[in-house]
């Protein structure tokens, strides 16, 4: 029976393929004007029940800029690896000067310093997430909390999402993430048994913590960020009007990155 689901599911994957891959050949010919026709084409429905976003208060970060708790908690606890080669480097989350974080937003006059804060970046678990509609096996996929997620497994490392994504928010293992010796022993041991680690020719990102949730836990990010007193990340339910990230976003004025694509994503910044 398991092997009959497995063919099923293969086949259901390499039709899928086949059915995706010209749309999917066309979008990467025409660029981000396209990606931005796909997100805004795929309007997510609303639904009960919460919808995950984050809040960045970049003021609270500034004080701490060379600060990167939040970013050594988050690849502690997925199994991030360090790869020096930045053409290879896996990243669940980082730091990009604002010019890139915020492109096309930057103003002549801003607030001093402003322009040369590293922001703190990731995932957007975007509402019209454009990785989810290119993906041809639905390797990636948005829950319905608005979550965005990666099946490993299922992914064939087509890198059509890396293609889509308008943040750079995803990296490709080029290589064994965690190599093993001829004894088929890990090199080096990954810090977190209880989550998997990836494998090469596989796409991963941010997963806004869902395993964490699932626990009644808050992001790794979030709680190192609490640790450190820097309280520069706010976690919640954008759905419920008494969460911590509603409260500050009815109260403060916030700004996204690239609105004029569409996606609308679900991180938030306090600049
Ligand atoms: Fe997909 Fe990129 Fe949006 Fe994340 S930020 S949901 S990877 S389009």
């Amino acid at each position: 029976m398991e092997k009959q689901d497995e063919t099923m599911d293969h086949e259901l994957n390499r039709r899928g393929f086949l059915t995706a891959t010209g749309a999917v050949a066309v979008g990467i010919g025409c660029g981000l004007p396209l990606v931005a026709a796909l997100a805004r084409d795929e309007v997510a429905d609303k639904k009960d029940g919460p919808r995950w976003a984050m809040v960045v208060d970049m003021k609270k970060c500034e004080a701490n800029a060379d600060c990167k708790a939040c970013i050594h908690a988050c690849h502690t606890e997925h199994n991030v690896p360090e790869i020096e080669s930045e053409k290879e480097e896996i990243k669940w989350v980082w730091k990009e000067p604002y010019k890139h974080a915020f492109l096309g937003q930057e103003q002549e006059h801003m607030r001093k310093g402003l322009k040369e804060l590293p922001i703190l970046v990731m995932c957007n678990h975007c509402e019209n997430p454009p990785c989810v509609r290119v993906c041809p096996t639905q390797a990636t996929f948005q829950r319905e909390d608005g979550i965005v997620l990666m099946d490993m497994h299922r992914c064939i490392g087509c890198r059509y999402c890396i293609v889509a994504c308008p943040y750079g928010s995803r990296s490709f293992n080029w290589k064994d993430p965690w190599p093993r010796d001829e004894d088929n022993q890990p090199v080096k041991r990954p810090p977190n048994q209880e989550f998997p680690t990836r494998m090469r020719g596989v796409v991963e990102k941010c997963n806004f913590c869902a395993e964490r949730l699932a626990r009644g836990e808050e992001p790794a990010c979030v709680e190192a960020s609490k640790t450190q007193k820097c309280n520069a990340l706010t976690f919640g339910d954008l759905s419920d009007p008494d969460s911590e990230v509603r409260k500050i976003l009815d109260e403060e004025i916030s700004q996204r990155r690239r609105p004029e694509l569409g996606t609308n994503p679900h991180v938030f910044y306090l600049v």
